[in-house]
């Protein structure tokens, strides 16, 4: 960047300097680094505008989805076309309140919401069933490419009519033979003699709002290009066709097609972004899906609890609410726990993209390309927030039908339905294996390749904390064992993952089941570090309930301890995976003093967690 155009974005942002950059707002720093509470972002700290948009996704929600679901007593299914209209019309009616343009910009009729306003949309939608996959994909993944790398003309276009819901998008990568591997595909686009249009030829496969979308971003590598490129195709071009619905096992409400193309004339304008800039692109609009992907889990859990805690009350067995029963509030105390922790994580790192966006383009970059390298930053916290979310939905979906007993097996509750819906949220916006593996992989790169950051420094300060697990006396100072906690996870990975590296090198790449040891490290780490430094910040607020913040600390305390639960027997599977003898005995021996039990009593902690619950009648964090 020249000195010019700074000068220039200096002037832009009314002759304010750019602040120095902050160190923190980097992706996988918090693994090498501590990060002060008052940097973290806290739901609490959501603005005004944020709330009005969720409480109107609530509602329409509510009114228009829940409510017919009731009458209905079944789900809708796009396989029958009367209930596919009735899609068509709720995406009308969500365009008219301005939701099929949350992530676009205002001067193009969006919202233009920042990264957290789209996160918490993503997260609230999940009280709207199988639309929030539709709306997801219109607003994500179907509209962010041409918002992101298109030029002017396309932007004009097109992004008006998304934003008012009049045209609908979807995002079309997957191939029948390149799923994961998606750079794999084999659709081809060449350039006509004139240089007018590209004829394109190929097929997709898995493409949500396929069986009604207007406007599609198409991937395909034009001529013997090594990466894909990107196109936007309307529906109506020549050569394109549409296969028939597939019939899943979830997310019936949602449109899922083939598409195919057969010397389909896209015109030459139409190129999204540069040649070959195509895979680089589907990977960074992923990222951010992938956040987007774990808030609807978190707010799928939180839903689904809801409804859980709703029905406990009112189900009376051996003369009593189940409500009451030890085994019913451990699924309670503990679906609560694990959503509280992840949602602090989540807008952590939503907020952590607001604000590296805030700093680019206070360096000068344009806009989009601030967005976009944002994003790319946290790409390692998205892969940890998707595997998350999604594993949390299906576990509290889970546990919600259990509550329910045999009524969560009838169709008519919509338990069945939550537990399908959220099956999928494992597979899309890349498998939960590759976003793990990734998690990994993109830290190592970024310490071992780009030298970003210091994972061997961080590692060298291990020694120093051992030793003082080994003090008799250690500090009482207010969070100080969770402080240790946090930290003894942070360092169960440097130390796993470093001797690892030693031992294998490159190799440990393809030694996937220690990497993914490693992940669910990583994964804890991060998450605990969150909701600790959540929980610190709130202490230091207003407090307007004493009560609810007693609960929040002890739902940290119970993630704490769950969280050591799962790196130590992570870490010691990885210490067996390569290791023997004299030297996996001192691993081992490292591992548990790093990852020391905490003295906390889970049954009384998920007891009360529940307790206050049932009483608010729902989750109400
Ligand atoms: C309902 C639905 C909607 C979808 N919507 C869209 C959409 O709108 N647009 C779009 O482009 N795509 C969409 N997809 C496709 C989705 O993104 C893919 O299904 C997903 O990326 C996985 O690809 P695959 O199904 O080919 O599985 P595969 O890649 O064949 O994976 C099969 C298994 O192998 C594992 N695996 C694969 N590679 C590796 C590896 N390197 N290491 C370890 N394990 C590996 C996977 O984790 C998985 O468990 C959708 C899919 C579904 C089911």
């Amino acid at each position: 960047m020249t000195q010019t155009t700074l000068e220039k974005a200096k002037v832009n942002k009314a002759g304010t300097a750019p602040a120095r950059p902050n160190p923190r707002l980097k992706g996988g720093y918090f693994i090498t680094g501590d990060t002060p509470p008052e940097e973290l972002f806290i739901t609490e700290e959501l603005s005004e505008e944020h709330r009005m948009m969720a409480e109107m996704v609530t509602e329409f929600c509510i009114r228009e989805i829940q409510a017919p679901f009731a009458r209905r007593g079944r789900e809708l299914a796009v396989t029958n076309e009367a209930d596919k209209e009735e899609v068509l019309g709720l995406l009308k009616k969500a365009g008219e309140l301005g939701l099929c343009g949350v992530s676009v910009p205002e001067q193009y009729g969006g919202m233009g919401l920042d990264f957290k306003g789209n996160t918490l949309f993503s997260k609230v939608m999940a009280n709207g069933f199988s639309l929030a996959t539709t709306l997801g994909a219109q607003t994500s993944i179907g509209c962010l490419p041409i918002a992101y790398y298109g030029n002017e003309a396309q932007k004009e276009k097109y992004l008006p009519g998304i934003a008012h819901g009049e045209l609908i998008a979807a995002y079309a990568l997957t191939e029948p033979g390149a799923g994961s591997d998606a750079n794999a595909g084999k659709t081809t686009a060449t350039l006509s003699p004139d240089g007018s249009h590209y004829l394109l030829n190929g097929q997709k496969i898995w493409i949500t709002n396929g069986g009604f979308a207007d406007v599609f971003i198409v991937f395909a590598k034009i001529d013997d290009d090594e990466k894909l490129s990107a196109f936007i195709v309307e529906r109506h071009y020549p050569g394109f066709s549409v296969g028939p619905e597939e019939k899943k096992m979830g997310i019936k409400g949602s449109s899922t097609v083939q598409i195919y193309f057969d010397n389909c004339r896209v015109p030459a304008e139409n190129l999204l972004g540069k040649r070959q800039e195509g895979f680089k692109m589907a990977l960074n609009i992923l990222n951010g899906g992938r956040i987007k992907a774990g808030a609807g889990g978190i707010g799928g859990a939180q839903f689904s609890l809801s409804k859980a805690v709703q029905y406990a009350v009112e189900r009376q067995q051996f003369g009593q609410p189940i409500a009451g029963f030890g085994a019913i509030r451990y699924k309670i105390g503990d679906i609560a726990m694990r959503a509280f922790a992840n949602e602090a994580a989540l807008f952590r790192t939503a907020d952590c993209i607001d604000r590296k966006e805030a700093e680019l383009k206070a360096a000068g970059l344009p806009e989009s390309e601030a967005k976009v390298q944002a994003i790319r930053e946290f790409a390692v916290e998205a892969a940890i927030i998707k595997v998350k979310g999604s594993e949390l939905v299906c576990y509290a979906t889970d546990e919600a039908i259990q509550i329910h007993g045999g009524m969560g097996y009838a169709q008519e509750t919509g338990m069945e339905m939550g537990y399908r819906d959220a099956r999928i949220t494992k597979i899309y916006e890349g498998t939960n294996e590759v976003n793990r593996l990734l998690s990994v992989g993109e830290l190592t790169k970024r310490a071992v390749v780009s030298r970003e950051l210091d994972l061997a420094g961080a590692g060298k300060k291990i020694p120093a904390f051992l030793l003082r697990q080994l003090a008799p006396f250690r500090p009482k100072t207010a969070y100080a064992e969770e402080t240790r906690i946090v930290q003894g996870l942070k360092n169960a990975f440097l130390f796993l993952s470093g001797m690892a590296g030693k031992k294998m090198g490159k190799k440990l790449i393809d030694e996937q089941e220690i990497v993914l040891n490693l992940a669910a490290i990583l994964a804890e780490a991060y998450v605990a570090e969150s909701v600790l430094l959540k929980v610190k910040k709130l202490e230091r607020l207003p407090q307007a309930d004493p009560a609810k913040l007693e609960i929040q600390r002890q739902m940290m305390q119970l993630y704490l301890y769950e969280a050591l639960a799962v790196a130590r027997k992570s870490a010691l599977e990885a210490i067996a995976s390569f290791t023997a003898g004299r030297q996996k005995r001192t691993y081992n021996l490292v591992a548990h003093t790093l990852l020391k039990p905490y003295d906390v009593n889970p049954k009384e902690l998920r007891r009360n967690i529940a307790g206050f619950i049932v009483e608010k009648r729902g989750y109400c964090f």
